[in-house]
Parts: structure tokens; sequence; C-alpha cells
């Protein structure tokens, strides 16, 4: 036996790994022992694993799956610090996922607004709302769809040979939340129901036709507060004391390569996969769930949900510009609109904007 070799009892405890899970990680193809006595089938290891071996314990504390440990394991000290940041950040966006499904049921469950009209005034208020869509300079056809009431926004960009058809049923299919009474309890309950029917209605208009499905981007308004579902790339943005903030994100494969930090932001929105989406409402009913999402309603929020064929066109300095110098959603509304024709209109593009009623004088 050479100098250097260490039985697996010494390495092991060199390593702070057990027998057991040395046996394990060399069966994964992990950790190889350096040498494996033929006759004996004793596993020895050299010194210089013991660099590898803690890399592993190391690994297991932050809960990388086995397959990961064995990539981060074969690769550069460069490469493989850059696979444990991406790592890191799909774990803190799937954390993220169930922060705001915990904030979303702790809302629900708390029964007093924090702000707003109490239920007694949800009668005499509405969004003040206008929506329009506009297929573009480009484009043959237009695929977008939207809705604007007094309670429910909603916008939705279709794709594949079933595009039009699949956003407007979706569309279509929420339109009865802005029916009946105000739903200032159980918008939780309510939502899932419209979501449900949503991806049904997609699914039997977009079944059959290859490819095709649905971005959907909604927004109920209670009063008091807003319930927002989302999937795909439309987006929902709220102007509040004059700072533009983004409701939604982007369900897009380069997105995703942006939190996991292969691409930087701009990198992302010159990248030509830009559009390709993660995740939609689509005919083979393989859909992902949408986005659900709670947040107080202020007097005087202006909100704005649109197509990517604003977003990718017009940057978001020019958008809080333009809807903060807008006197009314109809205005704001073609500006916008307008200012996505003057930059090309490469796409279709839909705006719906919608004023929350200002603090009575
Ligand atoms: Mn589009």
């Amino acid at each position: 036996m050479r100098e250097d070799l260490l039985p697996i009892g010494a390495f092991a405890r060199a390593c702070g790994l057990s027998p057991k899970a040395l046996r394990l990680y060399d069966s994964l193809g992990l950790l190889r022992p350096a040498r494996v006595d033929p006759v004996t089938g004793y596993r020895y290891y050299a010194a210089g694993q013991l660099e590898s071996a803690r890399l592993v314990v190391w690994l297991r504390r932050l809960d990388m799956p086995l397959a990961g440990i064995r990539e981060v394991c074969a690769l550069g000290p460069a490469a493989a610090a850059r696979e444990i940041g991406a790592h890191w950040a799909r774990v803190e966006a799937e954390t993220a996922l169930r922060r705001d499904l915990a904030a979303f049921l702790i809302a629900h469950l708390t029964r007093e607004p924090a702000h707003g009209p109490g239920k007694d005034d949800l009668t005499m208020t509405e969004l003040r709302h206008h929506a329009h869509s506009d297929t573009g300079r480009v484009r043959p056809a237009n695929q977008d769809a939207a809705y604007a009431g007094g309670r429910l926004l909603a916008v939705a960009d279709g794709f594949g040979p079933a595009g039009a058809s699949a956003s407007s049923a979706a569309v279509q299919a929420l339109r009865f939340l802005d029916d009946g009474e105000p739903p200032a309890d159980g918008v939780l309950d309510l939502l899932e129901e419209a979501v449900r029917a949503a991806a049904e209605a997609v699914r039997d208009a977009a079944s059959g036709a290859g490819e095709a499905g649905t971005t959907l981007t909604a927004l109920l308004w209670t009063g008091s507060r807003l319930a927002l579902t989302h999937i795909g790339d439309t987006r929902a943005y709220v102007l509040r004391d004059g700072g533009l903030s983004l409701l939604t994100r982007d369900h897009t494969l380069v997105q995703s390569m942006v939190d996991e930090g292969r691409l930087t932001p701009l990198e992302a929105a010159a990248d030509p996969r830009r559009s390709l989406l993660a995740r939609a409402l689509t005919g083979d009913g393989t859909a992902a769930r949408p986005d659900l999402r709670l947040y107080d309603s202020l007097p005087g929020d202006r909100y704005l949900l649109c197509s990517d064929g604003l977003s990718t066109v017009v940057p978001e300095p020019r958008l809080r510009g333009l809807l903060a110098a807008a006197p009314d959603p109809d205005r704001a509304v073609t500006s916008l609109i307008d200012a996505a024709g003057a930059a090309g209109g490469p796409d279709n593009v839909t705006c719906v904007v919608a004023d929350a009623p200002a603090l009575a004088a």
C-alpha cells in the first residue's frame, strides 16, 4: 500500500463523512476511492481527495441533489463556483414562491383590510378603466386579447396556430368575476375557480392546434385589495406616488437564466430567445399553475396590464413617464400604444390602464 493512501475509516474521520456515506458516494460516482483492494474490496483514499470529500459535505449541507453534486465535483473551481451560484438562485426562487404563497394566505386570512374603503363602500366604487389592443406594424393578425371592467382587468397574449382563440377564451372565462357582488371575501377561491375555468377554456380552444396557448395576466380589484393571477410574459405594473413597480415576474426562459446568474438583465433583453415562455396556458393541458398574489390597493393607484408588444419596445422609465403624464386611462392607453408604434410596432400591443379612486377630499 502506498504511503499516502488512507483506509476508508481514517479517511471518513478526516473528512467528516461516514464510511457508509463514502460507499454510497463511490457507487454514485461522486467520489471514487484512489484504490480498491482487488482481494479484500477495501477502499483506500488519497490524502489529496480530502478537499473533494469536504466539498461534497458542504454541498450536502446546501441540500444540493446528488446529481448536482456529481456535476459540480467534475468541474474546475471557476465553473463549480458558477454552478453552485445557479443552484442557490434556484433555491431562492423556489423559496420566494413559497414566501409569496404564505403572504397570500396570511393576507387572505387577515379579515381587516389595512387600507382603503370598508366593505360597505365597495358597491360605490369602481375602477376607471380603458383597454385597447393594436395589431402593430408588422404582424398580420392580432392574437392578443384584453378586458377592462369596474373590478376586473385582463390581458392575454396568444401564440401558435390557435393563439387568437386561446387568448380570447382565457379572457372570456374570467369575465364572470366582474359581475355580481364585489368579492370582499373569498377572493382566493374565486380567483382559483376563474383560473381553472380559463385553463379549461384554453384547452378547448387550442387543443389539437399544435403548439398553441396563451399567457394570462389578470387583476381583480375589491376596493381595498388587488388579487393578481399571472402566467407567461404579459405584465402588470402599478404607478403609485410617481413610482412604477412591476407586480409580475416573466415566466420566460431568459428570466430564469437571469435568476440563475447565467444572463444579466441587459443580455436577456437582447437575447433572441427572450420570447420563449417557461410557463403558459396551453392546448395540451400541461399548463403550469399561474402565480396568485394579493396586494393592498391604495387610493390613487394607477394600474397597467400589457402584452410584451409594449414592454419589450418601450423602456420602463418611458412607461412611467407616459403613465404619470396622462390625465386619464383613455389617454394613457393611447400614448402607450403610440409609443410602441413609434418603436416599430414589431408585435401586437395591448394595454389596459385603470385608476383606483382617489381619497375623497
Ligand atoms: Mn406578444
